[in-house]
């Protein structure tokens, strides 16, 4: 991959956002990341990592120090492939998978996703389809997934879409589930009482440093 940006860039101190290990902590068992000792066995174990711009054991360094935007815009937690296999070996049982899941979320939810790397496109569409309509319609899904990653593609891929059209395997009917609103109530909730539990556990921390 050509246009991957490299880490041969200087980061200063006010690039740091000293906030950022905590809300990554936040998730059940994320506690477990500042018990890293940097042992590399994650980066050595994982399948894809020479693919990576930055590698397992590397992201939770930064994760550590600080380093939100770095993380949040590598393209290291859209390569993971949640194998675990991380997780299964790490000495201190940290939770690699799922922090590259909660680092995906917040890429998403703060939009600072590498644009045109297909995998974050394609979450990011279907979370917007399921938001909207309660289920995802992979024909639209595919079409706005390329139309937003390469458009060109449309109309290599047209002839075979055609022929999956006509034979009933590809429709671009929007799909919904009945009762969207409550569906969305439930997700809102959800987001809120997750919000709430992150707020009284920044609570509890402090209290434990007095
Ligand atoms: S295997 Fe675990 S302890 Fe070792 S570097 Fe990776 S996360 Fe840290
Ligand atoms: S879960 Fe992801 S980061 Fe961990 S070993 Fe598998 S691909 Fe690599």
């Amino acid at each position: 991959m050509d246009n991957w940006r490299g880490w041969d860039k200087i980061s200063y101190q006010s690039d740091l956002d000293p906030r950022f290990a905590e809300e990554i902590a936040s998730i059940p068992g994320g506690d477990k990341l500042f018990a890293c000792i940097q042992c590399g066995t994650c980066s050595g174990m994982c399948p894809l990592s020479s693919y990576m711009d930055v590698t397992p054991r590397q992201i939770i360094a930064m994760i550590r120090a600080g380093f939100k935007g770095d993380v949040l815009s590598s393209y290291t937690t859209w390569l993971c492939a949640s194998c675990y296999t991380c997780s299964v070996e790490c000495p201190k049982q940290i939770k690699i998978t799922d922090i590259m899941y909660a680092a995906k979320r917040l890429a998403i939810r703060e939009g600072v996703y590498p644009k045109k790397f297909p995998i974050p496109v394609l979450a990011s569409e279907f979370f917007s389809a399921v938001e909207k309509n309660g289920r995802s319609s992979e024909g639209r899904l595919i079409m706005k997934f390329v139309m937003k990653t390469n458009p060109l593609n449309m109309f290599k891929q047209a002839g075979l879409g055609l022929k999956l059209f006509r034979t009933g395997r590809f429709s671009i009917k929007r799909e919904s589930v009945e009762r969207v609103g409550e569906l969305n109530s439930m997700m809102k909730f959800l987001e809120m009482e997750h919000m709430i539990k992150k707020a009284s556990d920044a609570v509890g921390v402090k209290e434990d440093h007095k």
